[in-house]
């Protein structure tokens, strides 16, 4: 492992346009739990509260839920190692884009800055008549569903929901980057959810070096990974960071 460590430093190093494509495995370290297996949300939540048919027939119950998991629990999530990692690699040089599925703002927190939200962000709430959009810090929750004070009607977290499009932003710049991509780090996800996947399956038609983070296989791992760092997101990155910085 060591070996392979040291090598993906010196790739990272002489890379030319390096990418990080991050999925909810970077985040269980800060107390996020991802979404599937044995430990995932959807072994205690039911699926259907984040689907927009669903929450659009029943905001009240879908809010109640979604309170519950992305503004009590996750409220106090921040930023792990390998958030930090990566920030600091965009900020010596090395890191040039991250494209995330994660909704949980930690790469803004740890610092990076070329950030691609590709599935939104729980941070912000949209107002899906006027477009308005609020900072989740202003409301408290008490009183649910939240509401927008120009024409009071009910606030969406603004992170897709099932059956929602990628925002267009995100969608672009993500592919664009990828275009430009000779190396790409994937860290924490299972390549299950489309059209994120395709991102890092983009770079590597163009001939990228892949280097896959996680414990386990993924549907990644025996198609588009060059080198598989089998372990936790800080751990690995944290010993990475060690041979740039
Ligand atoms: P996923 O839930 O499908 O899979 C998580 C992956 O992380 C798995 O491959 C698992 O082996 C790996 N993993 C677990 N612990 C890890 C660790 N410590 N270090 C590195 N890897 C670890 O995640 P996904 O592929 O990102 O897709 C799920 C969807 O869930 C995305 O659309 C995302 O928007 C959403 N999601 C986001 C968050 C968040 O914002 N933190 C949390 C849950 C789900």
């Amino acid at each position: 492992m060591n070996l392979l460590i040291k090598e993906t430093a010196k790739i990272i190093r002489e890379s030319q346009f390096l990418m990080a494509f991050t999925g909810a495995g970077i985040s269980v370290e800060s107390g996020i739990p991802p979404f599937r297996g044995e430990h995932g949300l959807w072994n205690k939540y039911n699926p259907e509260i984040l689907d927009l048919g669903y929450y659009l027939n029943n905001p009240e119950e879908c809010w109640f839920y979604i309170r519950e998991i992305f503004y009590d629990f996750f409220a106090d999530a921040a930023p792990n190692e390998a958030h930090l990692t990566l920030a600091r690699m965009e900020q010596k040089g090395f890191l040039k884009s991250v494209v995330t599925q994660n909704i949980d703002n930690l790469h803004f927190e740890a610092g990076n800055v070329n950030v691609h939200e590709f599935h939104g962000n729980s941070k912000r709430l949209v107002c899906l008549k006027c477009g308005k959009l609020y900072d989740s810090s202003d409301f408290d929750f008490d009183k649910i569903p939240p509401r927008c004070v120009d024409d009071n009607e009910i606030l969406k977290p603004d992170f897709i929901f099932f059956g929602e499009g990628i925002p267009p932003n995100a969608y672009q710049n993500s592919f664009a980057d990828a275009e430009k991509t000779d190396v790409c780090i994937i860290v924490g996800s299972t390549g299950e959810v489309t059209p994120a996947s395709f991102v890092p399956r983009t770079t590597k038609q163009n001939e990228a070096i892949v280097i896959e983070i996680n414990p386990e296989e993924t549907l990644f791992t025996n198609q588009i990974t060059d080198i598989h760092l089998k372990g936790k997101a800080s751990e690995i990155l944290g010993k990475i960071g060690k041979h740039l910085f």
